[in-house]
């Protein structure tokens, strides 16, 4: 496999980060994972605009600009001779000596590698259980940073409890899962957290908006509380790698089973025909 490193493509292994790497050391990083389908990066650009603002937000400056990333990931694929998976693209703020304080004069340091992608066939079917817990991340979820401490808890407390996904309450009102952002639909409508500070604001997320309004299905952009969970027509969670997911069940501190209805099925549809390839995994 090889690796976008420092601008060259080179093998993995050829590859060397610093200890004093401000994203080793303090997390000081960003990134964004793209889906590569056919050959093809799907919203690829849209990517990049998050990216780029990730970065504005936390005051780094991208070493390219989305024109030359956007060639540089599509020369790594082709060297790589790859098809299908994801790209996962990180950007560090750079090396100094151990310091909380940035100077501004780092240089930030971009990686990009392709990752296989799990065949979510079966899921994609019959769903998967999430389990409801509490959000303990900080109050800037908006910003895709390489501290994933609270959601990486989250998920393994999720895998604890036989469960795929880990969805948070914040002030009893639910945000989003843990590497995915959730939809609940009750009398043919849709409902889904805002896109603020709570949480991310997941490329597929926008998608099923867009498809939805596409198709006069009506979406509320407001934040629920978790015990309207238990009382929801359908569920789905939306990503990247695992597309429009149902849920089939909930436990934790809501706990229901829920069948997976047809709206879910409808934007699951609509999304494959959005990806414009037939089979997905
Ligand atoms: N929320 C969080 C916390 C995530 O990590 C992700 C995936 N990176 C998402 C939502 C979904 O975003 P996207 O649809 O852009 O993959």
């Amino acid at each position: 496999a090889y690796i976008l490193w420092q601008g060259q493509i080179m093998k993995e292994a050829t590859a060397q980060a610093s200890l004093f790497d401000r994203g080793y050391q303090f997390g000081d990083g960003i990134y964004e994972m793209v889906r590569l389908y056919d050959g093809q990066f799907f919203a690829l650009q849209k990517h990049l605009e998050r990216l780029n603002k990730s970065a504005e937000k936390l005051d780094m400056t991208l070493p390219y600009t989305s024109a030359e990333l956007t060639h540089l990931l599509y020369q790594l694929i082709q060297k790589d001779h790859a098809d299908n998976g994801n790209v996962y693209v990180q950007v560090t703020r750079g090396t100094s000596t151990r310091d909380h304080l940035y100077s501004r004069t780092e240089t930030p340091i971009l990686s990009a590698y392709l990752l296989p992608q799990k065949d979510h066939r079966q899921a994609h079917t019959s769903g998967i259980a999430a389990y409801v817990t509490e959000d303990i991340r900080w109050l800037r979820c908006d910003i895709k940073s390489l501290n994933l401490l609270g959601n990486v808890m989250a998920k393994r407390q999720a895998a604890d409890h036989q469960c795929t996904e880990a969805i948070f309450h914040r002030d009893g009102m639910i945000t989003e899962g843990a590497s995915t952002n959730i939809f609940l639909v009750n009398n043919g409508t849709l409902y889904t957290h805002p896109a603020n500070n709570f949480i991310l604001d997941g490329i597929t997320r926008q998608e099923v908006i867009d498809i939805a309004e596409e198709r006069h299905i009506n979406v509320v952009q407001e934040p629920f509380p978790k015990e309207v969970l238990a009382h929801a027509d359908e569920a789905f969670l939306t990503g990247t790698t695992i597309e429009i997911m149902p849920i089939h069940s909930f436990t934790g501190d809501v706990q229901v089973t829920l069948p997976i209805g047809p709206i879910t099925k409808r934007i699951q549809e609509a999304f494959t025909a959005r990806i414009g390839i037939t089979t997905t995994n």
